[in-house]
């Protein structure tokens, strides 16, 4: 039987391909469009005719085609493509909330993201209370009168913590809130929108383009709500006009036909790992592992056949402790000493001095990040047996 549920078959079955019959759609390079008729213009303004693209901020074809395939991938209605992860984050926000609303947010969230919420939108009046997001009663103690949205990501950074999805959708809908859900961490692996979250949202800088030669983001969701956000009178996207480039949307496009493959390398490569580092004596934190505190949550949410993920942490206890162990691990040729995940080539870095540096330190200290906390987006290694090899040769650096 077909494997209706399968977001690469949804990508796969597309039919998208160019004006001559060019397997790949063409490619957009052009800020504005001709009308033939005036009427059809003044139409496309007030939003009476579909299909017609009017200026490249709003709509342009190439940025359609990669959004049609991420709302593919996700399994939503509709989607949007902007120039950053965090333009997609902060799009997303700032269309649902007003001055005077409250979000309830997961404490362990992208560094950024928790400058933004915590910093940024005081400009506005707008509260945000963190939460455990595993501790559903703190996130229902948390949601106030004003409340417009609960917000998370799926495989949050850098704990790895794994967000129910089904049960924080069920406490929105019976608040007759909103659910945002950063996907970032696991395209494939995990799809929120059909888990009822109601907008998913990714930085298309990592797993989904893969390449590390761009920053991009996307939001899906209800075609009701992306078309609010590219309204011209109030969409978040059409005013602050965070849109991306088109000659950038048709190369991330390209590279979300091997999203697929690329996950269940990236998986396999950081479940060996992530075992070895814990025969070797580590802390280790991999949400494959049985005993992880998120391990049930993830294999109830998951879809079939991409694994637990590229991503995890091995905790050294110091952060000169981390910086030893990476720099070596840099010489021997494991990867790079680098913030951003999801790269074909292993990139490691220090969370709390880096990616979560916005986060306060007690606040560091209150999500339980420790300060030796090395995370790890595992790359696409055929061998990962020698990477682990040259790992080892690594180790005598902790022990100085
Ligand atoms: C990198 C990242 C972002 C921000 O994306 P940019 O493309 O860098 O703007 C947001 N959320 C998560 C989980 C990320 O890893």
């Amino acid at each position: 039987m077909e494997k209706k549920s399968d977001p690469s078959t949804r990508i796969f079955d597309l039919l998208q391909f160019g004006e001559y019959g060019d397997v790949n759609p063409s490619v957009t390079d052009s800020a504005t469009y001709t009308f033939l008729e005036a009427k059809t213009m003044s139409d496309t303004f007030a939003g009476k005719q579909e299909g017609c693209y009017l200026y490249s901020r709003h709509w342009n074809p190439s940025n359609k085609y990669l959004s049609d395939a991420l709302a593919a991938l996700e399994g939503t209605e509709s989607a949007w493509v902007t120039a950053s992860g965090m333009a997609a984050i902060t799009t997303a926000i700032l269309q649902l909330v007003n001055s005077g609303d409250h979000i309830v947010s997961s404490m362990t969230i992208y560094g950024g993201t928790f400058a933004f919420l915590n910093n940024y939108l005081k400009k506005f009046n707008i509260d945000v209370t963190f939460v455990n997001i595993t501790d559903f009663e703190e996130v229902k103690n948390a949601i106030r009168p004003n409340t417009k949205l609960i917000y998370t990501e799926t495989m949050t950074n850098p704990m790895l913590q794994i967000s129910d999805i089904p049960a924080l959708a069920k406490i929105a809908n019976e608040k007759g809130i909103k659910l945002a859900v950063d996907n970032t961490f696991t395209p494939m692996i995990v799809s929120p929108a059909l888990l009822g979250a109601h907008i998913v949202i990714h930085s298309l800088t990592k797993f989904i383009n893969g390449k590390n030669d761009c920053v991009a983001g996307a939001v899906c969701g209800t075609k009701d709500y992306i078309n609010s956000l590219c309204d011209v009178n109030s969409g978040t996207a059409m005013l602050l006009g965070p849109s991306l480039d088109p000659l950038r949307s048709s190369s991330i496009l390209k590279n979300m036909h091997t999203l697929h493959i690329r996950m269940k390398q990236h998986s396999l490569n950081a479940a060996y790992l992530a075992d070895k580092f814990r025969t070797a004596g580590f802390k280790v934190n991999y949400p494959g592992m049985t005993d992880n505190p998120g391990h049930e949550t993830l294999k109830k949410i998951m879809n079939e056949g991409f694994g637990f993920g590229g991503m995890f942490t091995i905790d050294v206890e110091t952060s000169e402790k981390a910086n030893k162990l990476m720099e070596k691990m840099e010489t021997e040729q494991v990867g790079y000493l680098a913030v951003s995940l999801g790269y074909f080539k292993t990139l490691f870095s220090n969370s709390g001095k880096s990616t979560s540096s916005e986060v306060p330190e007690e606040i560091q200290h209150k999500m339980g990040l420790p300060e030796g906390l090395i995370r790890f987006s595992v790359g696409l290694d055929n061998d990962i047996e020698l990477t682990w090899k040259r790992i080892e040769k690594c180790l005598d650096v902790l022990n100085v």
